[in-house]
């Protein structure tokens, strides 16, 4: 199914937006017009819904998200960056990994289940995807999704 990338998730940013102004947490969304997608659309819901979670679960008030397109040659670029708690360099290897949690302490304390990424990792494949994660600890984490635009 053929879907505009810009409306798409511009809806699905809306979603959040009561749970943003609860932690006061500004959301930058920028997303060129025109950009169009054979994706399914509940399933990949899924890894935006999942992404925008973590990126606002695991950040303090008062900081910034933003949610970031780039549209390369032959490929588009999904960017979901946060001023968070990040994440250990030890544990990122296995974040994609079922069930894989970061630190029981601060994992009680947020909830969860430890499915969200690896659910991204199994539709952004599905799609002919990639899913990467950089992520500094006290400082950040930015998830990076890259689709062929050919799909
Ligand atoms: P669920 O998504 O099932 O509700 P979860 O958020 O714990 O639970 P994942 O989304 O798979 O599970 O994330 C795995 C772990 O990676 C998390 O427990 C968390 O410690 C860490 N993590 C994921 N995203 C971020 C982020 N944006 N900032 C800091 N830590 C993160
Ligand atoms: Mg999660």
């Amino acid at each position: 199914q053929k879907i505009e990338l810009y409306t798409y998730l511009k809806n699905i940013v809306e979603h959040f937006d009561l749970a943003l102004k609860e932690k006061d947490i500004r959301l930058d969304f920028n997303c060129p017009k025109g950009i169009e997608f054979n994706i399914d659309p509940e399933r990949f819901q899924q890894v935006v819904v999942n992404l925008l979670d973590n990126a606002l679960k695991y950040s303090d008030d008062e900081t910034e998200i933003s949610l970031s397109v780039e549209k390369l040659p032959k490929r588009v670029n999904i960017v979901f960056k946060d001023q968070g708690i990040g994440i250990p360099s030890t544990d990122l290897p296995y974040v994609f990994d079922k069930l894989y949690r970061v630190e029981k302490s601060r994992s009680r304390k947020s909830g969860g289940h430890g499915l969200g990424l690896s659910i991204v990792k199994e539709i952004v494949e599905a799609h002919g995807g990639k899913v990467t994660i950089e992520s500094k600890l006290g400082q950040g984490t930015t998830v990076k999704i890259s689709l062929r635009e050919d799909v």
